[in-house]
């Protein structure tokens, strides 16, 4: 029995509330983003599940009431790196200088939960010189030798059964959205840490940019939680952090970050325990955010029928969709017209030559679309146009670039 599927269902999996209400479902939706198909027909037959989104009126979460994460698939396919993006790199470069610093981490063991390829904790021990231990179901590789530092990787989901080494510092990043069961993930880490002063960073996708700018396609199987900088803040208290520093990051205000330390509080004979269900309502969600998440349904049909009445009029084979991302698979797998478009480009090459989930679109690289001479792009998320402009017009290519 997976231990992380306990809480999932009826109460609010971080503050233990049943003050929870139904906000949107979509149904038979592509449960894999991560792993992407070799071929058409596997992509077409992917596994689906059900997405049926509640948010807790006293913390603020949205969650997916629906999620399985045994539903996923962690195996050699699995690709969400982000690294081969200039923008990116630079933004993590900058964050492993940051927490160096205000953590002291010289010589310390660092722990990172869904390290995915390593990418990050190896840039962490190389910036800060220090131990890196990185757990993940996706972990590809053996171990990095960094001359006075070492990195090991177990390639294993982290549960509360999960032996690491012990650490100074832990991190996770793009993660803590996937976990369904917040409070027993949290008050894990807690009785792992003890009453030694270890910090933490989390970094997560900025979970209401689909309800506050519309940006539905955000919404997909994989990210089971959608944090709002109350909610997240609210976890961590709930479960026995302090917050010491937090705020919006990357490209303005993409992800929320949170430094943490150990709070010494809501000990019960000396373990912290995950949140039983409560049913007094504490109401820190704000009556315009519950608003707003009553509205999403209606922003995600509207701009549902605005892309179909758009695609219905354009020929097929002229339109590409540009990243491979869950976005992609959302956007696709929600708007029936989207058979107009046959390819979706990625600059990742091992994204490239495979097929999105559910529709079966094949994905290329930027460099295909010189033969196949594109005259509209449809790009993810607006903070890449002009990286994609840029490629785009070293390619000799001059098209429409618009924003899904
Ligand atoms: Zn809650």
């Amino acid at each position: 029995m997976n231990s992380n599927k306990i809480a999932v269902g009826e109460f609010c999996s971080s503050c233990g509330s049943a003050n929870c209400e139904q906000i949107f479902s979509l149904e038979q939706v592509p449960v894999n983003c991560g792993t992407l198909y070799n071929s058409v027909d596997k992509a077409r037959n992917a596994t689906r599940g059900e997405i049926d989104l509640s948010a807790c009126r006293d913390c603020g979460l949205v969650f997916n009431r629906k999620y399985d994460v045994d539903l996923i698939e962690f195996g050699d396919q699995y690709e969400v790196s982000l690294g081969a993006s200039q923008v990116f790199k630079d933004f993590q470069l900058n964050i492993a200088r940051r927490l160096s610093e205000n953590f002291s981490l010289k010589n310390k063991n660092v722990l990172e939960i869904g390290c995915g390829n390593g990418e990050f904790l190896e840039l962490l021990c190389r910036v800060a010189g220090c131990d890196g231990e990185g757990i993940d179901p996706t972990a590809k590789r053996d171990g990095v030798n960094l001359g006075d530092n070492k990195i090991s990787f177990q390639k294993a989901k982290f549960t509360p059964e999960s032996r690491c080494k012990p650490f100074d510092f832990a991190c996770c990043l793009s993660m803590f959205e996937d976990v369904p069961n917040i409070s027993e993930f949290l008050c894990d880490l807690r009785n792992r840490i003890g009453d030694r002063p270890v910090g933490m960073y989390f970094e997560i996708f900025n979970g209401m940019r689909p309800f506050e700018f519309g940006e539905v396609w955000s919404i997909h199987y994989e990210q089971c939680n959608y944090f709002s900088m109350e909610s997240f803040q609210n976890a961590f208290r709930a479960n026995g952090f302090s917050v010491v520093n937090s705020g919006l990051c990357y490209q303005g205000d993409q992800y929320l970050f949170a430094e943490l330390r150990p709070s010494p509080d809501d000990k019960t004979n000396g373990t912290f325990r995950s949140k039983p269900p409560v049913s007094e309502p504490k109401s820190t969600c704000s009556s315009d955010r519950v608003s707003q998440f009553q509205n999403f349904r209606n922003k995600f049909d509207n701009r549902k029928a605005f892309w179909n009445k758009r695609l219905d009029l354009t020929p097929t084979g002229k339109t590409f969709f540009w990243g491979a991302g869950g976005k992609a698979i959302t956007f696709l797998n929600s708007v029936s017209a989207s058979t107009k478009i046959e390819f979706v480009v990625d600059i990742n090459p091992k994204r490239q030559g495979k097929y999105i989930p559910g529709t079966g679109q094949k994905i290329i690289s930027p460099k295909d679309l010189i033969e196949l001479k594109p005259e509209n792009i449809i790009i993810s998320n607006a903070i890449y146009r002009d990286e994609i402009r840029q490629m785009l017009s070293e390619l000799g290519l001059n098209c429409s670039v618009d924003v899904a």
